[in-house]
């Protein structure tokens, strides 16, 4: 196993990235751009870009995912691409015709400076692009960012090509659920409907990435937000972002373009999370909280009650993406587990003070770091273990050397299947994770109890 020689001693590297806690920034705009409804993501670089970009979202949502690509070779890599959009639109809108083509840059055409506006202007002139279709972008070089700046750039390119102020105000409001699965997309659709509340949630990739089985393959499932939908936003009574990292861009362009003004708030994982989500709604919209969310919320805090001494003074490793780290953070400090090791390979200095601020109730050290990767986290782990680790696909590795608990969470999990279809967000959502937490300590301390100290009942 690959990761059995990780040394226990830590030097200080600076310009080498072991195991990255990151995917890159394309794939997060794929993703965005799938929640649009009608809508063919195309990554204008190279085919293996884009085959990377399709392959890591078919496998984390075992849905098949359409998306062009401007298929660069030598030519387009020295004199540019321009000649390669331009046949690709004409291409997708005479085949598959799709309502929107959402274009993201890679490496490559960022490395030459393709300007994407101006392609697309051009495509318009040579009547490439039908009559009412539409052409939009976002520059997503993966040198800097990550796959959840990807997605926040993509999901702004929707308000700046969409967004209409003009005309009276909606009873509306707009969400934008952040990075998060499209079972959350639905369960955060869900909270809003039972409070009355009308949402234009933007991006949704909920019956787009966690459709049914038809037998049917449709090219353009039904879900996703509609173009009409878009415009609409900037008319709304307000919008709400969820996770600042990657709604933070849309909502403020939102808020200056259309005068839509935005709250920014945590991802709704966990009790407070929720509480301040549901609370923010019901102030936007002036509604009351019906008794059917009070009953949920009753649930999960009974559900905490019954399982905190579990919990208790359990140490914890996470890595993950900004957004949700920080709502983890705090949901485990909240039933009193101890997150000691928190990793992001999304580079933010503010991420880390808001780490620690959560975490400054934590009787031991905290270590944070933003930029990181997972080689620096499994030699913390080597220096002092933990009793869970939290994180996408790839902990398995160290959690197999270290021998240590491990739930996966977040972007990518590509060796399990059900993420997409059950929340972790909301009450509902808080209560699978809270199950799924103490299924991993019980099942190891069953695991581990001699057999005088096996118990039956707990
Ligand atoms: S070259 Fe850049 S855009 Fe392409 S897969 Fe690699 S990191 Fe992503």
């Amino acid at each position: 196993m690959l990761l059995r020689h990780t040394p226990k001693e830590i030097k200080e590297r600076k310009a080498l990235t072991v195991n990255p806690a990151k995917t890159c920034q394309p794939i997060g705009a794929m993703y965005a751009a799938l929640g649009i409804h009608n809508c063919l993501p195309h990554s204008h670089g190279s085919q293996g870009c884009c085959a990377y970009h399709r392959s890591t979202l078919t496998r984390h949502y075992k849905e098949p995912v359409m998306a062009g690509t401007s298929s660069f070779t030598e030519g387009a890599s020295v004199f540019g691409g321009q000649a390669n959009l331009l046949q690709a639109i004409d291409n997708i809108f005479t085949v598959y015709e799709p309502d929107v083509i959402a274009v993201h840059t890679t490496c490559l055409s960022e490395t030459i400076g393709d300007d994407i506006p101006q392609i697309a202007r051009k495509a318009g002139q040579e009547g490439k692009i039908p009559k009412g279709k539409y052409v939009i972008h976002a520059n997503t070089p993966s040198y800097v960012g990550t796959h959840v700046t990807g997605f926040g750039t993509m999901t702004k390119a929707m308000v700046d090509y969409f967004a209409e102020s003009e005309g009276t105000r909606l009873d509306q409001i707009n969400i934008i659920p952040g990075f998060v699965e499209p079972s959350d997309m639905e369960e955060i659709k869900r909270i809003a409907a039972e409070l009355g509340i009308k949402v234009v949630m933007f991006p949704d990739t909920s019956d787009v990435l966690n459709r049914p089985q038809t037998g049917r393959f449709d090219m353009f499932p039904k879900g996703g937000v509609t173009i009409d939908a878009l415009r609409s936003s900037g008319r709304s009574k307000g919008t709400i972002g969820l996770g600042r990292l990657a709604s933070g861009p849309a909502a403020r362009a939102l808020d200056s373009k259309c005068k839509v003004h935005c709250e920014l708030l945590d991802l709704p994982i966990g009790l407070t999370g929720t509480d301040n989500f549901i609370d923010a709604m019901r102030k936007m919209a002036g509604v009351s909280v019906p008794e059917s969310i009070n009953i949920e919320r009753g649930r999960m805090i009974d559900i905490i009650t019954d399982m905190h001494q579990y919990f208790y003074g359990k140490k914890v490793g996470l890595v993950g993406d900004p957004d949700q780290l920080i709502s983890l953070a705090e949901i485990l400090v909240s039933i009193d587990m101890w997150p000691i090791y928190v990793v992001t390979g999304t580079q933010g200095k503010k991420f880390e003070t808001r780490i620690k601020e959560i975490t400054k109730c934590v009787p031991h050290e905290v270590k944070v770091v933003s930029g990181g990767d997972m080689f620096l986290f499994h030699q913390w782990i080597k220096n002092e273990p933990v009793d869970l680790m939290m994180g996408n696909t790839y902990l398995k590795y160290i959690s197999r050397d270290e021998d240590i608990p491990f739930i996966r969470f977040g972007f990518p999990i590509l060796d399990r299947v059900g993420h997409s279809y059950f929340p972790t967000v909301g009450y509902r959502g808080g209560m699978r994770l809270m199950e799924k937490i103490l299924d991993a300590l019980l099942d190891r301390k069953d695991r581990d109890s001699p057999e005088e100290t096996f118990e039956l009942v707990l």
